[in-house]
């Protein structure tokens, strides 16, 4: 299920945040990594929406902090911009 709208999707449709063993944050985009996992869609509104209403802190049950967000945000967003999101129709 998506963190941002709450809508499920195939997984091919969105990337996963992944809460590393040694607790870093950061997108997934291999899907393969070790830790905690949760999905937002491939849709910048979604990140926005996660961002906004803290989302993270609440799928990895842990204090993220507004830099952690915003460093999430922008590997998103260039991740993104480098491999197009194919689901953008929100
Ligand atoms: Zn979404």
């Amino acid at each position: 299920m998506c963190l941002g709208c709450g809508l499920r999707q195939p997984k091919r449709e969105m990337l996963r945040i992944v809460r590393t063993p040694e607790g870093e944050i950061k997108i997934d985009p291999t899907g393969r990594m070790n830790g905690r996992g949760c999905y937002i869609c491939k849709n910048r509104n979604c990140m926005a929406a996660a961002v906004r209403q803290k989302k993270l802190s609440r799928s990895f049950d842990t204090v993220v902090g507004p830099e952690v967000y915003s460093r999430v945000s922008e590997e998103f967003a260039e991740w993104l911009s480098v491999n197009g999101g194919q689901n953008i129709e929100q």
